[in-house]
């Protein structure tokens, strides 16, 4: 029987098999990054699920189109709309163009992402270059009775929709505007949001645009509803995210979306739960970020970082510090060597695979990728997937051969480079004397001696075992 993907739905609250509205296929829009300064590893924790959960797909069998958008206009500084434009901030305090600020932090997440082995989405389309699309859709939300203008500009009347705040459950009655943030007193809701905002005179933006309403800049949540639009239509299956969004900027998609159209159109809200340090989140903002930079400087791989963000569910708080990624960091290093060792005993062991591939057909064994795939499709619960991986490694009646296989197909979903692991690598010749001479070694009972050749070999960079059938030699790390 077929194991159905549940993913869990922050519409429903609950997990739902993913019935995809085109069979075989699934489009995903993945909210991206704000490019005003480096993605910290909190933000990095966002695009490692979603890089999972279209992995997940493509395990299941379905094609997938993937968006991930760059934000770099319209993202104030307090995630609603006052505050200033974090992009035009930036680039006043660096003394550089807004654009260029966006090129360059886009470079950098783009050059991060690839390190930690994130598969390309179809597309990374820009705020920017959708300008027009934004108006339209403003146009046609003013069109259709939804907004309203103000001194700084053009609002979504929130009270027009009569299930506004369903996807965070938000109760309006009890909302009120942060009290660190300068009320804006001609909103007529507090949950009223900008579409388009005036450019000030004094603010001297290096990004603003002509508009039927005057110049200016759109608001931070009309980029994801054009562009969703645009690449994906509505409705498309699922919209990503970190649980952030949930409240202000995923709702006002909605709001957006729905106004327009008059139906829902995304089938499954996916959130991702914080990485906290210090138990407070990791944000740009806080001053409290680490980024992919910050793990190459410590001499840490962003795959082993990678490793250690599958430890965790992704709805689940993960709280970063450099010893728990320390830990995960070596059990990354056991399970490289573990594959080392494998692929050894499989180049050198063909008579012994040969002989256990014969007794094996009985008793039965667990039918491992079974066991991953009813982990990962179970809301692409990684932790569990991961135990099945060292289950696996352990299981004494698969073959050094049937596990490399198995732990190459767990890594079509975990994506840590685990194949490259597994092509046999050639032993100098100098390294096989000393391997032989060790051999004689132990044959004669000079332990100390082959104690010894074993260290020599060990600071040349191989590790020699003594398997069930002679000795197992690989590169250390
Ligand atoms: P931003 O660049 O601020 O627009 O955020 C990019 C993505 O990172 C969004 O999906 C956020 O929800 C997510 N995000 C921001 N901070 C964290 C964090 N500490 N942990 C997990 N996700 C985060
Ligand atoms: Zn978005």
């Amino acid at each position: 029987m077929a194991i159905d993907l549940k993913l869990y739905n922050s519409l429903s609250n609950k997990k739902e098999v993913f019935r995809p509205l085109q069979k075989g296929s699934a489009s995903v829009y993945t909210c991206g990054p704000t490019v005003y300064d480096r993605a910290h590893l909190g933000n990095f924790r966002s695009y490692i699920f979603s890089d999972i959960l279209i992995r997940a797909l493509h395990f299941n069998g379905f094609t997938t189109k993937h968006i991930i958008n760059i934000t770099d206009v319209g993202h104030l500084t307090d995630d609603a709309d006052q505050g200033e434009d974090k992009l035009e901030r930036r680039a006043k305090k660096d003394n550089k163009k807004a654009q260029d600020i966006s090129k360059e932090y886009t470079d950098f997440f783009i050059e991060d992402s690839k390190k930690l082995n994130l598969l390309p989405p179809n597309k990374y389309p820009r705020a920017t270059d959708h300008i027009d699309e934004q108006i339209v859709m403003i146009q046609k939300l003013e069109g259709a009775g939804f907004t309203y203008k103000t001194s700084n500009g053009i609002y979504f009347d929130t009270s027009k929709l009569k299930d506004y705040g369903k996807l965070a459950n938000l109760n309006l009655e009890s909302l009120k505007e942060g009290a660190r943030v300068e009320k804006n007193l001609e909103k007529k809701n507090p949950t009223d949001f900008a579409l388009w905002k005036f450019s000030k005179k004094e603010e001297n933006r290096h990004m603003e645009w002509d508009s039927p309403w005057g110049t200016g800049f759109p608001g931070w949540h009309i980029e994801c509803s054009a562009m969703s639009k645009k690449y994906l239509g509505f409705p498309f299956d699922i919209h990503t995210g970190g649980i952030d969004h949930k409240p202000v900027h995923h709702t006002n998609e909605i709001a957006q979306n729905e106004a327009l159209v008059g139906r829902e159109t995304v089938n499954y809200w996916l959130h991702n739960g914080f990485m906290t340090i210090d138990e407070e989140r990791m944000a740009k903002s806080l001053g409290n970020m680490f980024t992919v930079r910050d793990l190459e400087d410590r001499g840490t791989t962003p795959i082993a970082f990678r490793y250690f963000m599958l430890g965790a569910h992704y709805r689940s708080p993960i709280n970063f510090t450099w010893q728990a990624l320390k830990g995960a960091e070596q059990a990354y290093t056991n399970l490289i060597l573990e594959i080392r060792r494998l692929t050894a005993q499989v180049h050198t062991g063909t008579v012994f695979d040969q002989i256990k591939n014969f007794f094996i057909t009985t008793p039965p064994k667990p039918d491992w990728k079974k066991r991953f795939t009813l982990a990962i499709n179970d809301d692409l619960n990684t932790p569990a997937a991961l135990a099945v991986l060292w289950d696996t490694l352990k299981d004494k009646d698969l073959t050094p051969k049937e596990k490399l296989s198995l732990l190459i197909t767990y890594d079509t979903i975990f994506g840590l480079n685990l194949k490259e692991e597994t092509r046999p690598v050639s032993v100098p010749s100098s390294i096989k004397e000393l391997v032989k001479k060790r051999e004689e070694f132990r044959n004669d009972g000079n332990w100390n001696g082959a104690d010894h050749l074993r260290d020599e070999i060990n600071e040349k960079g191989f590790i020699v075992e003594d398997g069930e059938k002679g000795p197992i030699v690989f590169k250390s790390l």
